[in-house]
């Protein structure tokens, strides 16, 4: 395949003008998905940070929620930041009841884990396998990872302070979430990995 994959940003609702920017830069050609004729296109898709309960209606309503199931299944690599991860989980707690997700991690994810007083945050993480210096995450009403199935590589866990050990960054196969919001920092290292990802998985 082309050295450049086409990478598609779901466009339901979320941060999805600032994933197509990390795409560009980490190397892909990127396109926001609106559609099934969008979704068909891409050989990766990026599940945006936003509102996981709003981003399930939508999908709903536009009769996207089985064709993302079906195009997770079919192996289309997906990268899901925070809400984003939250569609990808297997199991999520604290969810709308209504709320439906794409699944496909065999994680347990707590969605508003880190709690109200600490509504958003910036610490620095080591991630595995994107090499140099630590990643500057920035955590948004961010879910956290509460148990983890056998498949499931963790790339990244909380170092230090009262969050020691919270896992917030996974990979399973072609699927790929954090906690965080690597699009919101201008540091495409994880970007990067996705893109190798949809490489490798093309
Ligand atoms: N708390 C949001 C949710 O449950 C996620 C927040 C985010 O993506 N920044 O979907």
């Amino acid at each position: 395949m082309s050295s450049a994959p086409l990478i598609g940003v779901l466009a339901l609702q979320g941060g999805v003008r600032e994933h197509l920017g990390s795409l560009v830069h980490a190397g892909a050609h990127a396109i926001a998905v609106h559609s099934l004729e969008d979704l068909e296109a891409v050989q990766g898709l990026v599940i945006p940070g936003g509102e996981s309960t709003v981003m399930s209606k939508l999908a709903i309503q536009d009769g996207l929620i089985e064709p993302l199931r079906a195009a997770r299944a079919t192996g289309l690599p997906m990268f899901g930041s925070c809400a984003g991860m939250i569609m990808l989980a297997n199991r999520v707690s604290d969810a709308r009841e209504d709320q439906e997700f794409i699944g496909g991690i065999d994680i347990a994810v707590r969605r508003n884990a880190f709690g109200r007083q600490v509504d958003s945050f910036e610490m620095d993480l080591e991630v595995q396998g994107i090499g140099g210096t630590a990643f500057p995450a920035v955590f948004i009403r961010a879910p956290w990872v509460e148990e983890v199935g056998s498949e499931v590589q963790i790339l990244s866990t909380i170092a230090a302070g009262p969050r020691a050990g919270t896992i917030v960054a996974v990979q399973q196969g072609p699927l790929l979430a954090t906690s965080f919001h690597p699009e919101l920092t201008g540091d495409i290292r994880i970007h990067a990995t996705f893109v190798e990802i949809v490489r490798q998985y093309a």
